[in-house]
Formats: C-alpha cells, structure tokens, sequence
C-alpha cells in the first residue's frame, strides 16, 4: 500500500464535529459520485478516479494523534472516522490496523468515537478492555441488491458481510447505527424500503436520506413525493421499533 505523511490529524469538519480521515482515496470506488472524491479532485489532492481508488495511508497518523488530543482544550463529545475516506476498507488490512490503533487512542483519552463503514466493521471493537468509551458504530446500507451494489459501490463489502458484522457487534452490547444515504429511486434500482429496515431492526439509531447529487434522480418524476414518502416509512419504522430516527 503507498504512503504519505501529513502534518495535521484531527479537524473539525463544516458539519461541526471532530473527523479524521488517516487515507488519502478510498478502494471503494462508490461512483453516485463519492462527495470526498469530487471535494479531493476539486482540491488538487489527486487527479483522476484511478487515482482516488488508489488509497494512500498516513503513516505518521499514530504519531500526530496523541499530540493533537493533549492539545484540545474542550474535549469533544465524539470524533467521527472518516468523512473522505473508509476506516475499514476492503482489501487493505493496514487500513484496519491503523483505525484501531486510532479509535483506541481515542477512547484513552475518554473520547467515544463515531464509526462509518461500507466495509465489515471488526469484532475486536466490542472488547471494552481495548475500548472502553461507547462508540457508535455504524454501516452504510441503501439497498440489499447485490447487482446495484457492484455497479455503485463496487470494491466494499457484501450487504450480508457488513449486516452480520454489524450485528455481532451488537449482540455484544455495542451501540450500532445505519447511514441510509443517498437513498436510490425506483428508475435506478427497483426494491421495498421496509426488507431493508427489516434486515436491519436491531440497530440504535438510523439516518436516512435521498441522492440529491445525481440528475438520474430527477428523472424519476415524483422524486420529491417518493423521499417523502420513504422517510416518513423510516420514521414510523424507528418509532414501532424502539430506533431513533434522524
Ligand atoms: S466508501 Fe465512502 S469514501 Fe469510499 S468511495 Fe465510497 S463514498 Fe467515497
């Protein structure tokens, strides 16, 4: 895997919470298109999608973390990993090792983490030995349809993979959460909202939303009265089930 070595670490995002990203690119390849990709290619960070789905680890991420955690003067509620890129990326087992390391530096210093994948996320992360703070460890799922899975996010994990991982986690009493978004139309892919809640009725917390960055979306004709009705489904779903709901 290549390397690079930064400076700086941990930043506080636009959306106001604490990230951070410790890859540049992500193996994953998501083509709805990926935000962080058109924000990296935007920025200069690198030129073409093969370049994007050619991650680079940070090396020195272990190094700069302490020094930046001492160096906060309120302790943040949370820090998220990651916005731009996957801290459990397939296929790249130093990506893993060096999340772990990060997400337990993290929790010594009484900080709980919040964990986004399109990958499996590991076991490891239910020894409260190792990470003592709660951290909410989450998924991101908006289809079970293996077919639309290897057209749009074609190098992560499986639907199956991530769901099961997810639930081991929380059948050892982790907090667990799913990101639905960007929530495809029917003209991108036909499927029933609620097999996919069903499949995922055990989490904490679920946060849905629509694809709002692709013109395929607006060729859908009543696109605004299907997320409006898709979201109040989710709603009503998380409230029968006990789920909170953003
Ligand atoms: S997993 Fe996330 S960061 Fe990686 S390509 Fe997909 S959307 Fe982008």
């Amino acid at each position: 895997m290549e390397i690079i070595t930064r400076k700086t670490l941990l930043y506080r995002s636009g959306l106001g919470f604490y990230c951070i990203n410790h890859v540049q690119g992500c193996r994953h390849g998501c083509r709805y298109p990926c935000y962080a990709y058109l924000m990296a290619r935007s920025h200069g960070r690198i030129k073409t999608y093969a370049d994007w789905c050619l991650p680079r680890l940070v090396t020195n991420a272990t190094e700069l973390l302490p020094k930046e955690l001492f160096r906060l003067k309120t302790k943040p509620d949370y820090i998220h990993l990651c916005l731009t890129t996957d801290p459990f990326m397939v296929g790249y087992p130093e990506v893993t090792d060096m999340s772990l390391k990060i997400i337990r530096l993290i929790n010594s210093h009484g900080i709980r983490c919040s964990i986004l994948t399109k990958g499996k996320i590991p076991v490891e992360l239910a020894n409260r030995e190792w990470f003592p703070a709660d951290n909410l460890l989450g998924i991101s799922l908006i289809s079970l349809n293996e077919e639309f899975r290897k057209l749009w996010e074609p190098e992560t994990a499986s639907y199956a993979d991530r769901i099961s991982a997810l639930k081991s986690l929380h059948s050892r009493g982790c907090k667990t959460y799913v990101h639905m978004e960007p929530y495809p139309t029917p003209n991108i892919v036909k499927q029933d909202l609620k097999n996919i809640l069903k499949a995922v009725e055990f989490v904490d917390r679920i946060y849905f939303s629509g694809w709002n960055y692709n013109n395929q979306v607006k060729q859908f004709r009543d696109y605004r009265e299907f997320y409006n009705d898709q979201t109040s489904l989710v709603s009503h779903f998380c409230s029968e089930h006990g789920i909170s709901f953003e």
